[in-house]
């Protein structure tokens, strides 16, 4: 197997375009365990850590630029104030050496119904930048998972950077797992208050082939805040409207039963996610005073 280390981001897309069988490598939390398996046997790995851009992050036009380097550690340090759901499910990604090595890029590049990253990047309504040598394409991260496992990415594209909104009002991320660390999410849920334009995010995880927003449910949510005036009056949150949603989120899923849990087991936890992020996101909306 070839190993091929670019220094530059235009090296690495060259290799790529000649090369489109060589497999990135960012982290290799992911690669690694299926080279180490032998689930896998490209004939070449692009090891993308020597390219220092791609571990950068900076805010432009009211967005994050996130290198798709850019580790869940760094994601908890450097942007736990300003990303706040991205960083809540960081922190529960693997264990410490994990969250080093991980990628938020390598977990796009994965597309795991289960990646952690996934849930609160909808919510927001993130898009991933995607390269190659013939330019650069945007993809709305609702977009770019392509069924379990799969994603947008062409042969000899690379993904460079995800762009994220910077959120206006509170995000919440929740996930159920069979023990507290170490774990791969049984499903999860990501929720993001948008007060500035009166709108829900929301992401379900782990509970159908690919993330997904819960759309529909995302707007009645929006309106009966609206209908109630609680956006201007951060009032406080009706039960019912909190019970709503909960059962909402959890009909908009497609769970299977799997090793991991029973699709019932799941839609039941997604709904008391749902509602207890709601409940948790509304406070935090209270307590800013705006
Ligand atoms: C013990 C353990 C615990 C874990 N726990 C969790 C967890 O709790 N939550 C979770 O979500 N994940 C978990 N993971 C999975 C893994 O850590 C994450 O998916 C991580 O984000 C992968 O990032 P990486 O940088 O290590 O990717 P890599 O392993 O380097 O790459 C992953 C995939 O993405 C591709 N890729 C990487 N970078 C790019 C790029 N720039 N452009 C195109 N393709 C690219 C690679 O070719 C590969 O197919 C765990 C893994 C282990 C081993």
């Amino acid at each position: 197997m070839e190993f091929l280390q670019p220094g530059s981001w235009a090296e690495a897309l060259a290799i790529q375009a000649e090369m489109p069988a060589a497999v990135p490598l960012a982290g290799g939390t992911d690669l690694m365990v299926e080279l180490n398996f032998g689930a896998r046997r490209p004939p070449a790995l692009l090891d993308l850590t020597r390219i220092g851009e791609l571990r950068q992050w900076d805010i432009q036009g009211g967005e994050v630029r996130l290198g798709a380097g850019v580790t869940f550690t760094q994601v908890i340090t450097e942007l736990g104030d300003k990303l706040r759901g991205l960083a809540l499910a960081a922190r529960t990604v693997g264990s410490p050496q994990i969250r080093h090595r991980g990628t938020v890029g390598g977990n796009l590049g994965t597309a795991s119904p289960a990646g952690d990253a996934h849930p609160p990047l909808l919510a927001l309504g993130a898009a991933v930048e995607i390269a190659s040598i013939r330019g650069t394409r945007s993809v709305p991260v609702d977009q770019f998972f392509a069924g379990a496992k799969r994603n947008a990415l062409e042969p000899g594209e690379l993904i460079e950077a995800i762009r994220i909104p910077l959120p206006s009002g509170p995000e919440q991320f929740s996930k159920i797992g069979t023990r507290n660390a170490m774990v791969i999410a049984v499903a999860a849920f990501s929720l993001a208050l948008h007060p500035d334009r009166q709108e829900v995010g929301t992401s379900i995880g782990s509970a159908g082939p690919t993330p997904r927003r819960a759309r529909q449910t995302e707007k009645l949510l929006a309106a009966a805040l609206a209908d109630g005036g609680l956006w201007e009056s951060r009032g406080g949150l009706p039960e019912a409207i909190a019970a709503e949603f909960g059962g909402l989120v959890a009909a908009a899923a497609e769970p299977i039963d799997d090793v991991r849990g029973t699709a019932a087991y799941r839609r039941h936890g997604l709904s008391v996610m749902a509602r207890r992020t709601l409940a948790w996101a509304w406070q935090d909306y209270q307590n800013d005073s705006g």
